[in-house]
């Protein structure tokens, strides 16, 4: 369900949107889409992702992977215990574990297989109705998995993207990220999904950090409401009102 958007604010915010599309482009180049990640690889290690950060829950991936190879067949059937050991390095194993048992379980019983190269031929909203419907995989993980696997037009939205477009009046300042990315979706066409996710995560890393944003190096002041409305805002502030 798209947001409500008044109509005065829609044409503003697309103009905004655009603006921090093109700004980003120029300044950190424009990510370019070079394929597909696999579906339950992606799932998966987005499961592993939960309260970690890459370093870790990349490492957990790896060391799956080196246990139990591509054969997800293996890790299903595979002792609670085994799996745990594996992906220990991602912490919460033990609610990590069982969901990733209880996620092939679903993928297994509904394809045979765990094949999910058709949800690329779905519509992007009923590919996202299919992913939710797997056990602990909610709107975020669902959309990564449609957009870096697919290049589908799902824009997910982390704790960089949430935090920038809060600050830049994209959103509200108490704007989930449920809400953020219906926003985002509704204000630019799916094909610049892709490179602006890229580079907003860029730019949180680089340059719109949560406590010290370096506001004064930034390439969006001129469309941000938290440069122009300094007076309103105190570090943290989108975390406190939103
Ligand atoms: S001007 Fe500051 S708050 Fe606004 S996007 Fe840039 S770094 Fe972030």
């Amino acid at each position: 369900m798209p947001p409500t958007i008044h109509p005065d604010d829609l044409e503003r915010l697309r103009a905004t949107a655009q603006a921090v599309f093109a700004t980003l482009n120029d300044h950190f180049g424009t990510p370019e889409f070079t394929g597909g990640d696999d579906p339950v690889d992606e799932l998966i290690a987005t499961i592993l992702s939960a309260n970690t950060n890459d370093t870790n829950s990349g490492r957990a991936f790896d060391q799956l992977k080196a246990a139990f190879g591509d054969d997800w067949d293996a890790v299903r059937e595979a002792p609670l215990a085994a799996i745990i050991d594996a992906i220990r390095p991602a912490g919460m194993y033990n609610q990590k574990a069982p969901a990733i048992v209880a996620t092939l379980e679903r993928i297994k019983a509904d394809r045979g297989s765990y094949d999910l190269s058709h949800l690329a031929a779905m519509p992007a909203d009923e590919a996202l109705a299919y992913l939710t419907s797997l056990p602990g995989v909610g709107h975020k993980t669902a959309s990564i998995v449609i957009l870096f696997c697919f290049n589908g037009a799902a824009f997910p939205v982390d704790t960089h993207i949430q935090r920038i477009s809060q600050r830049l009046g994209i959103s509200g300042r108490r704007a989930s990220p449920e809400k953020i990315k219906q926003i985002w979706e509704s204000l630019l066409p799916p094909e610049t999904f892709y490179p602006l996710h890229i580079n907003l995560i860029r730019h949180g890393r680089q340059i719109c950090q949560a406590l010290t944003p370096q506001c004064e190096r930034c390439p969006l002041q001129a469309d941000c409401d938290y440069f122009n409305q300094a007076g309103e805002w105190s570090t943290g502030d989108e975390r406190k009102n939103g």
